[in-house]
This record gives C-alpha cells, sequence and structure tokens, in this order.
C-alpha cells in the first residue's frame, strides 16, 4: 500500500468533514449503537488501521481481536459495482440482499471505539439526526446520503483492484502484507486468512454516480471540492487520471 493512497485518503476524510461541518447529529462520545460488524472497508482503510496500530504499539491486541469469533455475514457487491449495476440496467443489483446488523465491533470497548482516529469512512459517514435508541435505526437526510454515497465511490476508487469487503476480512486479508508482519507473528492460523480473503470482493473504479437530479448542484460542488484537493504537487484529480 502506498504512503500517497493514505494521503489521498486522509484528504478525503478531510474534504468531507469539512463539508458537513453545519450538519447536525445526534451522535455523541459513549453512543455505540452503530458499531456492528458488519462495516465495509477498502484495504486502503484497512492499511490506515493497520498504520495507526502500529504507531501505537498495539499488534498483539490487535491480533487478538482480529482472531475473535465472528457474527457477520459478507456483502460482496460493493458501492461502485452497484453503481455500476444500477447505471448499465443490466440486472437488479437489489438481488443481494444487505447483511442484518449482527455482532459487535470488537474494536469497541466500553462503548468507545479504540480505533477512531483511525476508523474507516462507513463509521465516520454513519451518523443519526436522530436518537437511534427510539426504534434502533439512524436517519441520515437525502443530501448526507448521497455526500456519503460519493465518498464511499471516490474511496473505493482509491482502492481500485485491491481487497473491498467487511473490515473484519479486509483486515485479516492484509496481514500477509510485508508493512503487517508484527501483527502476522500473533496469527498463526493461515486457514483463518484463507477464508476471509474469500469472502472480499475486488474494489472497482467509479463508473458513473446516481445522484438524484435535485442532489446534482452540492453533489458536483462536493466532488470537485474534493476532486481538487491537492496532495503534494497534484491534485487528486491529477492523480486518478495519471496527469
Ligand atoms: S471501527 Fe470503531 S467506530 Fe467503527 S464500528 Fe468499530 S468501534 Fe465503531
Amino acid at each position: 500500500m502506498n504512503g500517497l493512497k493514505i494521503k489521498i485518503l486522509e484528504a478525503i476524510f478531510e474534504k468531507y468533514q469539512q463539508w458537513i461541518v453545519n450538519e447536525t447529529f445526534h451522535c455523541h462520545r459513549g453512543c455505540s449503537l452503530c458499531c456492528t460488524q458488519n462495516v465495509m472497508v477498502t484495504a486502503v482503510e484497512g492499511q490506515y488501521i493497520y498504520d495507526y496500530i502500529k504507531q501505537e504499539n498495539k499488534e498483539a491486541w490487535f491480533a487478538e481481536k482480529l482472531l475473535r469469533p465472528r457474527q457477520a455475514k459478507s456483502v460482496k457487491l460493493t458501492t461502485n459495482g452497484f453503481a455500476r449495476i444500477c447505471l448499465g440496467k443490466k440486472e437488479d443489483p437489489l438481488d443481494e440482499k444487505p447483511s442484518q446488523p449482527t455482532g459487535i465491533c470488537p474494536f469497541l470497548e466500553e462503548n468507545c471505539c479504540t480505533v477512531y482516529a483511525a476508523r474507516p469512512f462507513s463509521c465516520r459517514g454513519f451518523a443519526s439526526s436522530r436518537d437511534c435508541h427510539d426504534d434502533g435505526s439512524a436517519l441520515l437526510s437525502e443530501r448526507l446520503l448521497a455526500i456519503n454515497t460519493i465518498t464511499m465511490q471516490l474511496i473505493e476508487h482509491l482502492g481500485q483492484r485491491e481487497n473491498w469487503g467487511n473490515m473484519l476480512d479486509v483486515l485479516l486479508a492484509l496481514v500477509t502484507h510485508p508493512a503487517n508482519k508484527a501483527v502476522k507473528k500473533h496469527i498463526n492460523d493461515d486457514g483463518i486468512i484463507k477464508s476471509a480473503m474469500a469472502n472480499t470482493s475486488t474494489a472497482e473504479p467509479i463508473p458513473g454516480f446516481l445522484w438524484q437530479p435535485e442532489e446534482e448542484h452540492e453533489a458536483k460542488n462536493y466532488l470537485q471540492t474534493v476532486l481538487s484537493a491537492k496532495i503534494g504537487e497534484k491534485t487528486i484529480e491529477e492523480i486518478f487520471n495519471n496527469k
């Protein structure tokens, strides 16, 4: 995983946070109803977590979390895969049922996220404008859903051709990367790694966007803001287009 991708990921996180700064959320520290095992990530986001773990010297702790019994199902259809199918109208993407929220995220301790600084976008973008305890579900505005979808598509584009899937599967798949050998030495079960790899899908490039006409103006402005962010001498758009 190259450092450039991590820098782009950080820039996307930053632009997203700036864009939604005026949204009002009910979320607060200690509320963890949405911290299930059904979190989908790209390999770039997975490596971002590994880099944080390395910095914190928590490799043994992290390995123990990865080896815990799992309850979550895997999702095979990526966000860009979903967009590709919708835009091509070749098949019904809803054939794949979304997985149910089962199992608590292993990184949740005392109702707080232990990898908060490095949490993936699914955790950053999943916020609610009402108390989820009312009926167990979050409420996201159409505006936020559109911005979140664009952000997920951009992050998947960044990680294209790499693993995409359930966070725990992607993290286990990444443990064989040389940069993560300090975690790998605590995981002797190669079977669990192979099975996690088999559960992942491959991240795809952006095939187009699915925003509604009424969302188009803001969506395009947001997209342009993210793509024009500079990483060194180049914008994200130039890097994506290999210019
Ligand atoms: S990574 Fe952190 S924020 Fe995301 S589900 Fe797990 S505990 Fe919650």
